[in-house]
């Protein structure tokens, strides 16, 4: 079956074009990164480029560098501000992966040990504490 094609209408293209809120904790001129409402962990950060794809599957190569660049960063910066002892990168394309919104992103999440992962798209997290998470992330980041 083919694949289906990217939709500016899913939630991701609605934060970057600023229609919808977000807890932002960096942006250049081709990556954003915001907290995940529904954590599967404290400090669960998203890395979306802004160029259009609906994940990994059709993105232009070039889009790559700079995302995973950022994806570095942000893990770094996640690992500090939780003091956490490592960090899972995940990423998921299609349906049949778990995908669930369809332009490209990354999960960067802070791991602890002995702390299993929440399930995936579980429960929404208050937005004071995304806001308080997202200060944190954005101290080290700007520090
Ligand atoms: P997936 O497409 O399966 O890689 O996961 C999409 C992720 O986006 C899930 O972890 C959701 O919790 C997260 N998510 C969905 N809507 C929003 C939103 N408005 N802001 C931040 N994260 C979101």
């Amino acid at each position: 079956m083919a694949e289906a094609s990217y939709d500016p209408s899913n939630i991701f293209a609605k934060i970057l074009r600023g229609e919808i809120p977000s807890h932002r904790v960096y942006e250049d001129d081709a990556v954003v990164a915001f907290m995940d409402v529904m954590p599967q962990g404290l400090g669960h950060t998203l890395v979306v480029p802004k160029a259009q794809s609906r994940n990994l599957l059709d993105a232009d190569p070039s889009t790559l560098g700079p995302l995973f660049t950022v994806v570095k960063q942000v893990a770094l910066a996640v690992k500090k501000a939780f003091g956490a002892d490592g960090v899972t990168v995940l990423q998921f394309n299609e349906p049949a992966s778990g995908q669930t919104v369809y332009h490209l992103h990354v999960h960067v999440i802070p791991r602890f040990e002995g702390i299993a992962l929440k399930p995936h798209t579980g429960q929404m997290e208050k937005p004071e504490v995304l806001a308080e998470n997202a200060a944190k992330i954005r101290a080290v980041l700007n520090g």
